[in-house]
Order: C-alpha cells, then structure tokens, then sequence
C-alpha cells in the first residue's frame, strides 16, 4: 500500500496551481479519493499539485439570485452553513451523511465531483439543485451546466488541466423544499443508494420536480420520469406510488458484491418514495 514517487507542489492561487499542472501532474485536494487510489497504485502521477490551502476556493457566498460554494469547500463546512440550511436542506443533510469524521473534515465538493464515484453522494445533490459548475482552465472560464457534467463510470465534462473553481446553487423555491436520503453501505457509508429530491408546490400541486439518484447506475441521473409523472399533481402517498414505479426503467442498474441489480433497483424505488414523502410532510 505504499504508492509509487512523486513530487509535491502546493498552490497559493489557481493560475499558480494552473501553472504547475504538466502532462504528468494531477490536482491533490482533500486527498480522500486520490490517495487511496494512489496507495493502490490505480494512479501514479508524477507530480501531485495541493490546492487544498487556496483561500478562494475555500469560500461559500451568499449571493442575490445564487449560493456559490468554492471547490475545496469541505463536506464539514457545508453542513455547517446556515445559508445552505436556509435555501437548500439537502446540501447541509447530504454533508452530514458522508463517510465518518475525518473525511468529512478533509474531503472537497469539488474533489468529489471531479472523481465522480457512482456512490457518491454531491453528484445525485447537485443534480437535483440544478447546479452550474464553474471550471477555470489556462484559456479560461467556463460554465457547465450540472446536467452535462456526469458523462459516464468516474467520467466527467473536465478537461485535462482544468480545475473547477466553483459550484453555483440557485436559490429556488424547489431548492428551499429539498431533501437527502440515502441507504448506505456500513463500512464507508458510500451509497448504496442515494435520493435528493427538489420538489417546488403551487397550491396543493407540483409545480416542478427535480430527482438525482446515486448509486443505482454508473453514474448518478435525473430520474426525469419521476418529475414529469408528479408535474401537476397533489404530493401524495397515491402520486407518488404511481410515479416512482419508473425510476430505474430506463437505466442499467449496477450490481456488484453489495448490492444485486434487483436489490438496488427496489432500494432506488423504496428510497425516491422516502424523500418524496417527507417533502409532502413539510409542504
Ligand atoms: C473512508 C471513506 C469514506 C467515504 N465515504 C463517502 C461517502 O459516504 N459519500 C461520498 O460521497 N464520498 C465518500 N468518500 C469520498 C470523499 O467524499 C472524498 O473526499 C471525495 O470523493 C473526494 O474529495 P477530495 O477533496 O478528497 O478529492 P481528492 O481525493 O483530493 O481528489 C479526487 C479527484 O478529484 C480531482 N480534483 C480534486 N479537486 C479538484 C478540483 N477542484 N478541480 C478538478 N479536479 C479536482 C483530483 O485530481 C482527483 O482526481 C469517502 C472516502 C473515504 C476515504
């Protein structure tokens, strides 16, 4: 478990940082995925870039229309925020269910993004919040809209030698009424399956729905079918049975030693329902 050598380069800014980044270098940010990989030699860059000590990255603002959250925001410090409790709960109860102290304490929003584990739990969060991803490279700034950057098993839109800078959390009436629920596994509380559901009400019916789910597939999705089954309906036990009966119909459930394809399909339907129903005790 010792990893092969490598040298070390610590970042005060990101176009320092941009500018460490060789063929041979990857970015190093809490580390809680990168090393482990690294001791098991699946990764052996040549040059570790730590941006873990910019002040910039490490910022959440309140803005007028938007909540930004720096990349190397930690996964203790959103649960921590009040602002994120205020206008988006599931961002706070997702924090708090990520592995165990520790890597709370050290690993990033943004590391955690960029790895893209399909049981991890900020891409089915983010997805729901309809997040953009801001993404600074040496040409530039660029925007990616949450939607287009989980491309695929631990595959994202980030190019080489990109860093993503920011995320930007809408500050939506669906956001306001969120929710995080998650199955997880016992030992690293990855999901198993993971629900954030964004539900906005006019009157007594849906008015929007925003679903991601973790865990189930390769990679975290919207399950969209879900959202436009509850559009225009009252959030009820009978609505929602009704509508979550698709949730996995057009994806390929992952099966693996934890889980078997029918048990994370039933956990994918047991679980949507579960956030659903607690959204329609709070409205
Ligand atoms: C025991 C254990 C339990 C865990 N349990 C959970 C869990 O329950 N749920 C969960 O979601 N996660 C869990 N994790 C993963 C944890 O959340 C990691 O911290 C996270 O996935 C990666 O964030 P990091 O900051 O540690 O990134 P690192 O490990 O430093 O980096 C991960 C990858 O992202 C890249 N990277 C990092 N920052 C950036 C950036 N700003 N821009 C571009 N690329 C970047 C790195 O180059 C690397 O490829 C667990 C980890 C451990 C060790």
């Amino acid at each position: 478990m010792i990893p092969t050598s490598f040298d070390y380069k610590k970042a005060s800014s990101v176009e320092e940082a941009l500018g460490m980044l060789g063929d041979d270098a990857q970015i190093l940010g809490g580390g809680h995925s990168l090393i482990p990989a690294l001791k098991l030699r699946l990764n052996a860059p040549g040059t570790l870039v730590d941006i873990s000590k910019i002040d910039s990255l490490k910022v959440i603002r309140d803005n007028e229309n938007s909540i930004t959250i720096g990349a190397g925001v930690t996964h203790a410090e959103i649960a921590a925020s009040d602002v994120l409790a205020q206008h988006c709960p599931m961002m706070g109860q997702a924090a708090n269910a990520i592995g165990d102290i520790q890597v709370r304490n050290r690993g990033t929003i943004g590391g955690s993004i960029a790895h893209a584990d399909p049981a991890a739990d900020w891409p089915a969060v983010l997805l729901a919040t309809d997040a953009n991803v801001i993404i600074q490279g040496k040409n530039g700034k660029r925007t990616v809209d949450i939607d287009q950057f989980f491309k695929g098993f631990f595959e994202t839109a980030l190019e080489e030698g990109e860093i993503i800078t920011t995320i930007s959390i809408p500050k939506t009436a669906f956001n306001r009424n969120s929710t995080y629920v998650k199955f997880k596994q016992p030992a690293s509380r990855f999901a198993l399956v993971g629900c954030a559901a964004a539900v906005e009400m006019d009157g007594g019916s849906v008015k929007s729905a925003r679903i991601g789910l973790t865990g189930v597939s390769e990679y975290a999705y919207r399950a969209t079918g879900v959202e436009n089954a509850l559009a225009g309906k009252a959030l009820n036990a009978d609505t929602i049975a009704s509508a979550v009966s698709g949730v996995t119909d057009s994806v390929d459930v992952m099966s693996d030693h934890y889980a078997s394809e029918k048990y994370r399909s039933h956990l994918a339907h047991v679980f949507v329902k579960r956030a659903l129903m607690n959204l329609s005790y709070s409205k």
